[in-house]
């Protein structure tokens, strides 16, 4: 531990502490924009600029180690001179379209110029101005609002070891670009819309899809089908003021249902579904000789990495589509026999937590001749901006439940939404299989938490069965190496894409580099999400009996025929 003094305010902290963590720690707000907590710490916008009382000397508080005796002060004439000259700076060189931006009222730049009580730009200069890149499905570029603060950057080479975007140029032509300055959509990008959570700006946000939904609705030959996924109920409360973590699915359903679907589905039925897919694959693999270890393909940016950067594991990917695309084939094919629909006139839109769901939306495999499963996704933002034009007022909606039968759901399903739970979910369902009962102890801790690599072997009637689970592209590829080079082996392993899984996912929700070292929304998102699965009457995907009804009405068995030729997929070397 040192001791320094903060404001006139002694104060110790551990030695590895930078002064802007310190001043956090004693409630002192220092303004941020390139700093992002476990994720950029560069001290390149020197927004956080604070003065050593000894030598009167400015510097940035992110990248300024304490040291025993060091005396702070956060907020001199000199300090707030300073730190508004930056930001003036950085706005003579900004697209300043605040109103029509969709990120009025989020963006971080937006807020500082407000508390720093910026109200007019100084310097005229020269602006150069940038081409929009919107050729990727699912990320908008528009370095015209880019900042150059490299979080999007530290995101992609550092969290997802990525690489599809860096920064380029130099001097007042700096910017973010991609390998030889193609568009996103040309590059190895994974479409995961972690560069779009770590920008504080408009300059990186989601491709939408806003505008062909509200069409779908206002159509009267379409029969419009919304879909949200597991991870969309435990944050969507927090664009109407609910504090991080709280679930609202009851609202969720009636908000959907106040847009104008015709019928309110849940992509947690879609879940429990894939758990008896998937089981059922896996303990083919396990009892037959098939390519071990097994490993989800629920993620569509996991598969997308691994389609690029890990091409011999391709082979180890369960054949399932994932639970939303399930979703759609069974509500196109069973749903719409059912009612008589004509699955050309079904328009299902699903909501998911995620921005590479749009890409998977388009994936040729997913969809038959003359349809898609899905024709239409939103992210969890996009559908907060669509309740809002629609004057919907979330917070007073009433609870109501999701339609049957494709919105019944489980406990297991909620879970997918956090990393290790599809793994859980699926050792629940195994585990009674396998052991011929209803078993009582069905959390398996063991796969919980925020790790970035969590193992286990669970024993299930005398078989061990050893699984792990990677959250992040850059865990998964660390994990994978492990395997490739034999230091450890797996029956069945579960990626997913982003780091904390879906509730931390590309669409969901933005959290302010502020408020993410108070709270981490991977950990309170996860809460809710269990809160949910613990609440609920069913925990176990086999006992939904609305899955149970449609294999005896539909599909048979799982694995069946048509199973397969409706639930399954297959990958594609990239
Ligand atoms: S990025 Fe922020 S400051 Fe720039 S136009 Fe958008 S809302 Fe305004
Ligand atoms: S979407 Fe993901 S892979 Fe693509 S640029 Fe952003 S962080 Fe990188
Ligand atoms: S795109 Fe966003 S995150 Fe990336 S450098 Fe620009 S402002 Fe920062």
């Amino acid at each position: 531990m040192v001791t320094l003094k903060i404001d006139g305010r002694e104060l110790q902290v551990e030695a590895d502490s930078t002064v802007l963590e310190a001043a956090l720690q004693a409630g002192v707000k220092i303004p941020t924009l390139c700093n992002l907590k476990d994720i950029n710490k560069i001290g390149a916008c020197r927004m956080c600029l604070v003065e050593d009382a000894r030598s009167g000397k400015l510097q940035a508080s992110c990248a300024l180690p304490v040291s025993e005796g060091l005396e702070i002060i956060t907020n001199s004439a000199k300090v707030l001179n300073a730190r508004r000259a930056v930001l003036e700076l950085i706005l003579s060189d900004h697209d300043r379209s605040c109103l029509t931006c969709k990120r009025n009222q989020t963006c971080e730049l937006q807020a500082l110029a407000d508390e720093l009580g910026v109200t007019e730009i100084p310097f005229e200069g020269e602006f150069i101005p940038r081409t929009i890149d919107e050729a990727s499905p699912s990320v908008v570029r528009d370095n015209n609002k880019c900042i150059l603060c490299r979080r999007c950057v530290a995101a992609c080479s550092k969290i997802q070891c990525i690489n599809a975007i860096g920064m380029q140029n130099r001097g007042f032509r700096t910017e973010v670009g991609t390998p030889f300055a193609t568009s996103l959509g040309e590059t190895d990008c994974i479409n995961c819309g972690q560069c779009i959570t770590a920008c504080p700006t408009g300059a990186l946000t989601e491709k939408d899809a806003t505008a062909e939904v509200w069409a779908a609705l206002a159509d009267p030959n379409k029969f419009v089908i919304i879909q949200p996924a597991p991870a969309v109920r435990v944050a969507i409360g927090e664009e109407f003021g609910m504090p991080i973590g709280t679930s609202s699915t009851g609202k969720l359903a009636a908000a959907l249902r106040r847009l104008g679907a015709d019928r309110v589905f849940d992509v947690d039925f879609g879940a429990d579904l894939t758990i008896m897919e998937e089981g059922t694959e896996l303990l083919d693999r396990i009892q037959n000789g098939g390519v071990l270890p097994m490993i989800t393909s629920c993620s569509p940016g996991w598969v997308k990495y691994c389609e690029h950067f890990q091409k011999d594991f391709i082979p180890n990917l369960s054949s399932c589509k994932s639970p939303n695309q399930m979703q759609g084939a069974i509500t196109k094919t069973y749903f719409a026999q059912q009612q008589g629909l004509d699955p050309k006139n079904i328009f299902v839109v699903s909501v998911m937590p995620c921005t590479a769901k749009k890409f998977e939306i388009s994936r040729p495999e997913m969809g038959r001749d003359s349809y898609r499963d899905v024709d239409a996704n939103l992210t969890t933002r996009e559908l907060a901006r669509m309740l809002r034009q629609a004057s919907i007022d979330y917070m007073n909606l009433p609870d109501e439940a999701f339609d049957d039968v494709l919105g019944d759901s489980t406990g297991a399903a909620v879970i997918f939404g956090v990393t290790g739970g599809v793994m859980e979910a699926a050792l629940r369902t195994v585990a009674d299989i396998l052991e011929g009962k209803d078993l009582q102890q069905i959390e398996y801790t063991a796969v919980r938490g925020i790790d970035n690599i969590k193992e286990a072997t669970v024993t299930i009637a005398g078989t061990e069965i050893r699984v792990a689970v990677a959250h992040g592209t850059g865990n998964a590829g660390k994990l994978l190496d492990r395997v490739r080079k034999g230091e450890c082996s797996y029956h069945f392993i579960e990626v997913m894409g982003c780091p904390g899984g879906c509730v931390t996912g590309g669409g969901q929700p933005l959290v302010n580099a502020r408020t993410r070292y108070e709270i981490d929304p991977k950990l309170a998102r996860a809460k809710a999400a269990y809160a949910c699965d613990e609440a609920l009457p069913l925990r176990k995907s086999h006992q939904n009996p609305s899955i149970q009804k449609l294999y005896a009405e539909f599909l048979g068995k799982p694995g069946s025929h048509k199973a397969h030729e409706l639930l399954h997929t297959s990958y594609v070397e990239r």
